[in-house]
């Protein structure tokens, strides 16, 4: 058997660590689907290549090569590939971040993206996150769980995780109003919309640990 557990919700509800922490304690693969998007975001402004220009996004989604490496024993430490470079800090930026949502809405891309991610679970069982692995990556997944929060405390964490020259140079306020319009794009787009499955379990983190949160995803996958 090869168990599935889906986690969406919008951006910083706490799906990476909690999806992480879940995926090491079940012993199951850890796919963050967000990092994929956000890769070939990276590679699409790297090329200098026009967002109208979907022929050749498409060319190069298609032909990109995108590992996700992440030891079992560490959970913490994703690293992210695309085309032989590594990325992981660079797909964090808010360069990448302000991008992700436009390129993420091109059917082009996620075809190729959701077509990966289905084979990707061929391997094996896995936890992946993202916004729409319960509807549209894996509806047939055993557990799907919906993550919330406040705007002000996912600002909050962003602000946390914000790492090298972006640090500082952004305000809680700032990032407050980019969540809000990623959160937007994300559920106004035509193709696979930020939407809460019918059969997902909704889990608001608000003033919950993420210990406390883990603790509840694998006490329910045990049900
Ligand atoms: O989860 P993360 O914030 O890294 O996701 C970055 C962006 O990638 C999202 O704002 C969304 O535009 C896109 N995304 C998506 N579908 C997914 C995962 C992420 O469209 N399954």
């Amino acid at each position: 058997r090869r168990p599935i557990i889906a986690i969406d919700g919008p951006a910083g509800a706490g799906k990476s660590t909690v999806t992480r922490l879940v995926a090491q304690q079940l012993g199951l693969m850890y796919l963050d689907t967000g990092a994929m998007y956000r890769a070939v975001t990276w590679r699409v402004l790297q090329a200098g290549i026009d967002f109208t220009d979907e022929p050749a996004i498409a060319e190069l989604v298609s032909q990109c090569q995108i590992s996700l490496i992440s030891s079992g024993s560490q959970p913490q430490s994703l690293r992210v590939w695309i085309d032989g470079k590594e990325v992981t800090q660079a797909i964090r930026s808010l360069d990448v971040t302000a991008n992700v949502s436009a390129i993420a809405a091109l059917p082009v891309v996620r075809h190729e993206l959701v077509k990966q991610q289905q084979r990707w679970a061929s391997k094996g069982g896995v936890v992946a996150e993202g916004r729409d692995i319960g509807t549209h990556v894996f509806p047939d997944a055993e557990l799907k769980i919906f993550l919330t929060a406040s705007v002000q405390e996912r600002a909050r964490r962003r602000l946390q995780d914000l790492q090298g020259e972006d640090q500082g140079t952004v305000s809680l306020e700032q990032l407050e109003a980019d969540i809000q319009l990623r959160d937007q794009r994300d559920s106004t787009r035509t193709l696979a919309p930020l939407r809460q499955a019918a059969d997902a379990i909704e889990i608001n983190t608000d003033g919950f640990t993420i210990p406390e949160v883990t603790d509840k995803i694998i006490s329910l996958y045990h049900k």
